[in-house]
């Protein structure tokens, strides 16, 4: 009896110490992968592509850069440098792009411009200049192919040899780009209403300095057409001219650029009032130019000169109020199969508007938000699966963007 349960003590000892033994080889297998996997995710990296330098293209080369996850980076553009640092507009970076800029290395305090509030206004040239400073100073991470003066074709895609395909592509070619075509992917768009109507107004001045200048916002103003025939018996003012609503909403407007390139947003809330409806159909061009005319004078800076009869002529503006749109492209991310290459769509050349809010870097830059991570996934992808998650997340994302911007863009970048 006593033998027969020391043997059963011996099996179960044998069978827990069998047990620990499997338990501790799983354990150990699964330590060794999780530790394999880390080495392989750490050493992961991928080659980039961004086609275009302008604001977004150079900006997501720096998060590629600082995504520590890319050998080889190269950036091209038709433009040459001298055309591209030179351009002369005006963009208006919000505190959210500053924060992002910010963490790209880009240094507000060396870069030419003017602060109003939490904004900085600076010309588009010198930034693009700043970015590529930027971008430069990064050789030592990582190989930097800058290529000016290149455009993206047919025949630029057919000259890289398959072992140098990149493996990510960043297409951020501005509006009127067609880099996407060369690559086969669908240049469809989604058309949708912000819900808001605006007309846009320039002003060139070659005799004004190029100088940033802060946006100037005026809010509620009322229009009184009584002189074209639109009834205003409601509002009980007989004047001609511009009045700031003190109860009922009215027109937002928008200065901005520098003295010498003027640009006027006016903008409202889409509505079915007697001036919205007279404003949207009216065929008479010269109602428009009255009110960005009388606009501009009343609100300008002290120090710039009025619109007068004679320079009044300068002055290019929509004939009438339209409704703000945006077009968004269907496909802002694409998996292209045999090159074993993901294509990403950013900037202008991914969403726009039909209306110049005077922010539109600022809607460009929110579409890199997830461009890291998306990085970050695609050089430490596995397989496929790995490829479409990453692939289906960036263009969830995309769409969020749009979405947002649908829905409070305007309020944001003109009403407030
Ligand atoms: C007159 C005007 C006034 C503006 N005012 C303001 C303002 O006040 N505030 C504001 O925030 N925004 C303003 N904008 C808008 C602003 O300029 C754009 O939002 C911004 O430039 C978009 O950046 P992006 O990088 O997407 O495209 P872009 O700046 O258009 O850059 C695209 C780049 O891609 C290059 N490219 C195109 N095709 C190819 C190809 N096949 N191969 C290689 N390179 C290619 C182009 O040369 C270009 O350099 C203004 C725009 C205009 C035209």
């Amino acid at each position: 009896m006593e033998k027969a349960s020391e043997e059963e003590e011996r099996c179960g000892r044998l069978a827990l110490a069998l047990a620990a033994c499997t338990l501790l080889a799983v354990l150990l297998h699964a330590a060794l992968k999780v530790a394999l996997d880390g080495v392989r995710r750490r050493r992961a990296r991928a080659s980039l592509l961004v086609v275009g330098a302008g604001p977004v293209g150079l900006a997501a080369a720096l998060v590629a850069v600082r995504s520590g996850k890319v050998l080889k980076l190269t950036l091209l553009d038709a433009r040459c440098r001298a055309a591209l640092l030179g351009r002369p507009q005006q963009i208006a970076l919000d505190a959210r792009s500053l924060g992002f800029l910010r963490a790209l290395g880009v240094d507000f305090d060396n870069l030419e411009g003017c602060w109003r509030g939490a904004r900085f206004y600076t010309k588009i040239g010198v930034f693009q200049e700043h970015l590529l400073s930027v971008l430069e100073q990064s050789r030592r991470q990582l190989e930097l192919d800058i290529r000016l003066g290149t455009k993206f074709t047919d025949d630029f895609v057919r000259k890289i040899a398959a072992s140098e395909w990149p493996k990510i592509i960043v297409v951020a070619d501005g509006s009127c780009g067609e880099s996407s075509s060369v690559l086969g992917i669908s240049s469809d768009y989604l058309v949708e209403s912000c819900n808001a109507y605006g007309a846009n107004a320039a002003l060139e001045r070659p005799d004004q300095r190029q100088v940033p200048t802060p946006e100037i916002q005026a809010h509620n103003l009322y229009f009184d057409l009584s002189a074209y025939g639109v009834d205003i018996s409601s509002s009980g003012k007989e004047s001609l001219g511009l009045q700031q609503a003190a109860t009922r909403p009215g027109f937002h407007l928008k200065i901005y650029g520098t003295f010498r390139n003027r640009y006027m947003a006016l903008a409202c809330p889409a509505s079915d009032s007697k001036v919205v409806r007279f404003l949207r159909h009216t065929l008479n061009s010269s109602i428009m130019k009255n009110i960005f005319h009388q606009s501009f004078n009343a609100y300008k800076t002290d120090i710039e000169p009025r619109m007068n009869d004679l320079t009044r002529h300068h002055l290019q503006c929509s004939r009438r109020l339209f409704e703000i749109m945006l077009s968004h492209r269907k496909v802002t991310a694409a998996f292209i199969e045999g090159d074993n290459v993901v294509v990403t769509i950013e900037g202008e050349a991914a969403r726009m508007l039909n209306f110049d809010t005077g922010c539109g870097v600022n809607f460009g830059l929110r579409g890199l938000e997830s461009s890291e991570e998306f990085i970050y996934r695609i050089a430490t992808a596995v397989d496929q699966n790995d490829i479409f998650e990453a692939l289906s997340a960036k263009i969830r994302h995309s769409k969020q963007v749009a979405e947002d911007f649908r829905q409070n863009g305007i309020f944001a970048t003109v009403f407030e």
